[in-house]
């Protein structure tokens, strides 16, 4: 069966995987991702459960997992064929690998897109990095190897044996929490984008505490004030230094106030105050991708004029949605300003930890 498709060109090395240009038995263009499996492990029953899961995920944002195929020796994974991945991207198309400001807004925006689609799915990716998103030529953006850390167990080296970045991994993965939540890959997200804008990764460290280190000297050193627990978790150590938080504004001067504002959404350290995808989709960091469609977009050909306009309409309805939601939190918001007002002594400072703003401020940094 493997002999129906045809490999074309050897394409990378991945994390788990050889990587193929081929030709499916219909002829049509697609990546051929061959798994390496440890000859150990048996048959990895569980692995092709899982990945055959995969199968199910249909978005326009997720990377089309098209076919299976299991031999002997290997596992072969058919994916929808791209034109190069972010890294790549940004290697070619960057500025010193630095992306311009509204394609890293679009950017974000397909990937948050994408990574909700999957959460609601119930799959983590656990390991997105510029290397397994992907993009064509319509610029549109895909998640890649979705749900494959599960089933093939979150990597430490590749096949070639070099060592796996870490670069995007989440404080609590590093800390060794086994209580994944969604929010690991809001984490990884948040690097991406500051990567985006800056061309290099902000936290670049060369090992699992090194990695820690360097998110420490920039965020500051969590404690048990800023994460209750932190100090449980299996690879905590009491004498991490303790550094004081620097603000990101200084690292990342290229930022404007709304997008650094979603990024602190996004590299929050507590899991359970991170923002989820669904919720940083609705920053009004991406507001301006909720207007109606410009004049420009009249000079298009009628095919994809008739996609764009379908796609606008789609967007204005989420903006409604997210205003709606958005004024609810607002008043939300004030009444319980004006109860605590009322009733000073049921204020439980803390409690929220993204306040809204007092009446009659927009709540959101001036862009
Ligand atoms: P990965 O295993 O995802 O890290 O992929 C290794 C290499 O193959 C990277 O250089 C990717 O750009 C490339 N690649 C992965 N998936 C695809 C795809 N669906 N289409 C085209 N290239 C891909």
């Amino acid at each position: 069966m493997e002999g129906s498709y045809q490999r074309i060109e050897h394409l990378g090395e991945g994390t788990y995987a050889t990587v193929y240009k081929g030709r499916s038995p219909k002829g049509e263009i697609v990546a051929l991702k061959e798994i390496h499996l440890d000859p150990e492990e048996g048959a990895p029953s569980t692995a092709i459960r899982e990945i055959s899961l995969m199968k199910e995920l249909d978005h326009e944002n997720v990377l089309k997992l098209l076919d299976v195929v299991h031999t002997e020796t290997k596992l072969m994974l058919v994916f929808e064929f791209m034109d190069k991945d972010l890294k790549h991207y940004m290697d070619s198309v960057g500025n010193h690998g630095a992306l311009p400001p509204q394609t890293i807004k679009v950017f974000m925006y397909q990937m948050l897109k994408g990574i909700k689609y999957c959460h609601d799915m119930r799959v983590l990716h656990r390991d997105l990095k510029p290397q397994n998103l992907l993009i064509n030529s319509r610029n549109q953006l895909k998640l890649g190897d979705f749900g494959l850390a599960r089933a093939v167990g979150i990597p430490v080296n590749t096949f070639s044996n070099e060592v796996v970045t870490l670069w995007y991994r989440a404080p609590d993965v590093l800390l060794g929490s086994r209580n994944y939540s969604n929010t690991i890959d809001i984490w990884s997200a948040g690097c991406i984008m500051a990567e985006m804008y800056t061309g290099r990764p902000l936290f670049a460290g060369s090992n699992n505490d090194d990695q820690l280190i360097k998110i420490f000297r920039i965020m500051g050193t969590p404690s048990e004030a800023t994460w209750p627990g932190v100090s449980r978790l299996p690879n905590w150590k009491n004498n991490f230094p303790p550094y004081p938080p620097q603000r990101l504004e200084q690292h990342l001067p290229q930022m404007d106030p709304y997008a650094i504002d979603l990024l602190k959404k996004m590299l929050v350290y507590d899991p359970g105050l991170r923002w989820e995808a669904s919720r940083c989709l609705t920053h009004p960091y991406f507001q301006d991708l909720w207007q109606p469609a410009p004049q420009h977009s009249l000079q298009m050909p009628a095919n994809q004029l008739h996609e764009h306009h379908l796609q606008q309409l789609q967007l204005q309805q989420q903006h409604q949605q997210q205003q709606q939601f958005i004024r609810l939190q607002m008043q939300q918001q004030q009444q319980q300003q004006q109860q605590a007002q009322q009733h000073p002594q049921q204020l439980h400072p803390g409690i929220n930890p993204h306040p809204m703003p007092p009446h009659g401020q927009s709540g959101w940094p001036n862009p």
